[in-house]
């Protein structure tokens, strides 16, 4: 057996919620797929609801800083950015701490388009970036009853870690060759 003082906890729940407003005549991304519609998702990045969500999930749950934090609109560099950089983020935060992903929940309340028809293909490209089972992946979707917000799209998302390995060591890399 090998000695061990990982007092670090075997799960970690993580939680994340988004919201981006609709605008016209730009492409709807959830969950890393384009979806036919006539309005997008505006924001700085290419504004993908759910993974933001999912990103700040990951984050959350290894107590990380958040997806504003590592990639503020203030910066250039995030412009029309692929969210799918900021939830590969996410992930190798995870991985470096040790843990993996049990399994994801998420919620997306939207009035339009419907989500049904596409919920397939949104878990399958999820489970896809996350590498996880297609099972471990929930996705619901809800319309905005009562909360008058027909022009807003909304993602509420809940994961589960499980530990995996110690954490990988953050200090600097030694140099490769050595004096003889
Ligand atoms: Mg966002």
């Amino acid at each position: 057996m090998p000695k061990t003082n990982d007092q670090r906890p075997a799960t970690r729940i993580g939680y994340g919620f988004d919201s981006h407003e609709f605008r016209l005549a730009i492409p709807l991304k959830i969950g890393g797929i384009t979806l036919p519609h006539d309005k997008g998702l505006g924001g700085h990045s290419d504004g993908d609801v759910l993974l933001h969500a999912i990103t700040d999930a990951l984050l959350g749950a290894i107590a990380a800083p958040d997806i504003g934090a590592l990639f503020p609109p203030s910066d250039p560099r995030w412009k029309g950015a692929d969210s799918v950089i900021f939830l590969q983020e996410g992930l190798k935060r995870v991985r470096d701490s040790g843990y993996s992903i049990a399994n994801i929940d998420a919620s997306l309340i939207l009035a339009a388009p419907k989500i049904g028809p596409h919920s397939a293909a949104i878990r399958a490209r999820v489970a896809e970036l996350l590498g996880v089972h297609g099972d471990c992946v929930g996705l619901k979707a809800k319309t905005p009853e009562g909360l008058n917000l027909e022009n807003a799209a909304i993602a509420h998302v809940v994961v589960l870690l499980e530990k995996t390995s110690r954490p990988k060591k953050t200090a600097p890399r030694k140099k490769a060759s050595k004096k003889r």
